[in-house]
């Protein structure tokens, strides 16, 4: 190996995925080399290792990694975890990586909940736990209960519940089996991410969203299928007064809000997020 520096490294890399095509090529590179080096790449650390000779290992690793990069697994999994409403979560093969269109579901429940404290709240589909762990941040909750069906995303969820010492209670259950909601207590908040992409959707995938899974993404061919069964058989778990939230996938509001007044919900809305595309649909329990 040659004698160079980190920072001659990463000036290599960029330009081995800038023609890759990877977006943000700068951005990836200083993530996967801070990993490398143990250190998070806007830190004055990183700055100064940059100047510093690379060592072999260092090289070699970085390498693998922009390759791995460069075959579309996501950087989030290749750096294992990922930051959520000023939260660390880990993250890694097996679970969704938090999305930041997420943080407007996050918003609206703290902006919508009912105020009478301590409240009972449930995140179904909770993969990571982010939503759950964001809301405890900034809300006082009697309890939050996250329910998640997939083994390999309840150690994840297990993991970022330690790592935030948080109070999170990880259930690992599936929220569209009867036998799940006739377990829990009356809720004031049910919050929910579902899988909501269509079968169309899914057939064209971006590269990097192919290495998640499958069971976190897919809604039924329509993609409205976890909207269907989470309100039938979860409306009996709110408390009067009681909000249901849900992000939804693109253009998903019109029938997702029908569905909510179908059952009886009122002051059903639907919330924009940054970009102006509608985001959540919310609606109470009567
Ligand atoms: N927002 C995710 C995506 O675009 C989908 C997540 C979900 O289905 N809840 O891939």
């Amino acid at each position: 190996m040659m004698n160079v520096t980190n920072a001659q490294l990463l000036e290599d890399a960029v330009k081995a995925l800038e023609k890759a095509g990877v977006e943000d090529a700068v951005l990836n590179a200083r993530e996967l080399l801070g990993k490398v080096l143990s250190c998070d790449c806007r830190s004055f650390e990183f700055g100064q290792k940059l100047n510093e000779q690379a060592e072999t290992s260092v090289q070699s690793e970085f390498e693998r990694l922009c390759e791995r990069r460069i075959s579309g697994e996501p950087l989030q999994y290749l750096i294992g975890e990922w930051e959520f409403y000023g939260l660390t979560l880990k993250v890694g093969e097996g679970v969704l990586i938090p999305r930041q269109d997420t943080e407007t579901l996050v918003d609206t429940v703290l902006k919508k909940a009912p105020k009478d404290d301590p409240l009972i709240a449930a995140d179904l589909c909770a993969g990571s736990g982010c939503i759950a762990l964001a809301l405890e941040k900034h809300l006082s909750f009697g309890k939050i209960y996250a329910v998640e069906k997939s083994p390999e995303a309840m150690s994840y969820l297990e993991h970022n519940i330690k790592l935030n010492s948080s109070a999170v209670v990880p259930v690992l259950a599936d929220v569209t089996d009867e036998q799940t909601v006739n377990g829990f207590e009356m809720l004031d908040v049910i919050v929910s991410n579902p899988p909501y992409l269509t079968k169309e959707d899914m057939q064209v995938l971006q590269k990097e969203v192919t290495f998640e899974p499958q069971s976190a993404l897919f809604g039924g061919d329509d993609g409205l299928e976890f909207y269907r069964t989470i309100i039938r058989l979860w409306k009996s778990r709110l408390k009067q007064g009681g909000l249901i939230a849900f992000e939804i996938g693109a253009d998903m509001q019109d029938e997702v809000m029908t569905m909510l007044v179908r059952h009886g919900f009122e002051n059903v809305r639907a919330a924009k997020d940054a970009c102006g595309i509608f985001r959540c649909v919310t609606g109470f329990k009567k």
